[in-house]
Order: C-alpha cells, then structure tokens, then sequence
C-alpha cells in the first residue's frame, strides 16, 4: 500500500513511513481485513466509513506542509475507526482525537489498545466545539465535511498551523479546504472534490 501511495505522488516520506507502521485491517470488521490494504474507503459501523488511503495521505501530507520532523499537538475530528489517529501519532507530539458517536468511539479505545499509544487522546463529545483543551493547534484534521468550517476551530489553530477538512463549495460540492493561520490572518485555498460523511452536531 506504501508503494503505491508513493506512486501516486505521495512524497512527505514522514506520512509514508507513518502510514507503513499502522495495520490497517485491524481496524475494520474480519469480513473486510481482505480489502484493507485497497484503495478504498470500507464501511466502520453506524453508517460511517473509513477514508481511502489515499485521501488519509492527502490529507495529512497537507497538513504537515513539508514540515521538517515531527509536528505538536495535533486535533482530529472525527475518530471513526481510529485509523488516521494511528497514523497522526507517529508524527505528531500528541494528537486529540474527538467523535460524537458513543458506539464509534468506544470500538476506536478497543482498536489502539493493543498499539499502545501513550500520545493518542481519544475524547467523546462534539467536534465541532473543538477541543480546547489542547490548543493552540499545530494542525487540524477533519473526517467529516460541513457547509463551513467551525470558527472555534480556527481560534484553536496556532499561528502557522495549518486546518485540513472537507467542505462544500459556494457551487454546491464538497472539496478540501486548507486554512493556513498567519500573523495577520487566514489563508485559504479550496482544492480538489472529496467525498465526505457529513459533520454534524451534539452527540449520539
Ligand atoms: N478518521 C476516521 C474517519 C471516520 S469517518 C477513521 O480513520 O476511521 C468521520 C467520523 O466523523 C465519523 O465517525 C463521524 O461520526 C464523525 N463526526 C461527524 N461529525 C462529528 C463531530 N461534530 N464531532 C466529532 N466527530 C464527528
């Protein structure tokens, strides 16, 4: 799978290596362990999925942006299956990861319980708050894709942080959006369509 991320333009060799540490088909149901290692995004329970591989490598080699080494504490919105979360902690200090469906987040704790992973944060409430805890940010990650992006979210960035999420465009599909927070502002930059569950509010 790592070779052929590579071949499809994936380069931060940060994100590769991460990415070749985390197995995983322990974390989606026996019946779909034989398409793990697929380009494909497999169904996790309660009407969610886990993102392709590639989009997960995407998504993070944006947020890393080329950084050099590893990156602070990280905000994951949207821990599914606790894949990507994983993945985040071999190249993040710490990475708080939030869900807001009970069900999902207790079968994530019993998914990385085995790896061990002292700098995963696994937190039940509603992302869309954020976590303020944690902040300020180096990055934000988002699994799943609203009309915008929270505010809060913003405010918990650090300064020279970048936020990855998926959102829908004024033309009315969802795209990824990369907000880079400067001294004086946010830049943003809308880039290719995605497919994304929908981010929602409260808790279930
Ligand atoms: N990163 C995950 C992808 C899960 S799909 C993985 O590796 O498996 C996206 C997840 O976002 C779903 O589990 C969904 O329940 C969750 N989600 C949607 N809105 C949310 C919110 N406001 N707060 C936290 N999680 C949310």
């Amino acid at each position: 799978m790592v070779s052929k991320l590579a071949q499809q333009g994936v380069q931060d060799p940060w994100v590769l290596q991460s990415i070749g540490r985390v197995d995983r088909h322990l974390f989606v149901a026996s019946a779909l362990a034989n398409q793990a290692y697929e380009n494909t995004s497999l169904p996790i329970g309660f009407g969610q999925t886990i993102s392709k591989p590639n989009v997960v490598a995407r998504m993070i080699e944006l947020l890393r942006h080329g950084a050099n080494g590893r990156l602070g504490r990280v905000l994951e919105i949207g821990t599914g299956c606790g894949y990507q979360a994983a993945v985040l902690s071999h190249m993040a200090s710490e990475v708080y990861s939030i869900e807001r469906v009970r069900g999902l987040h207790e079968q994530a704790k019993e998914h990385l319980r085995p790896f061990r992973l002292p700098n995963v944060h696994l937190i039940f409430g509603d992302g869309m708050k954020g976590y303020p805890k944690g902040a300020p940010y180096a990055g934000i990650i988002s699994a799943a894709g609203g009309d915008q992006v929270p505010s809060t979210w913003l405010d918990q960035l650090a300064v020279g942080a970048r936020l990855v999420a998926p959102t829908m465009t004024p033309a009315g599909h969802q795209a990824l959006l990369v907000v880079e927070k400067t001294a004086s502002g946010y830049e943003r930059q809308v880039l290719e369509a995605v497919h994304f569950v929908p981010l929602k509010s409260g808790v279930e």
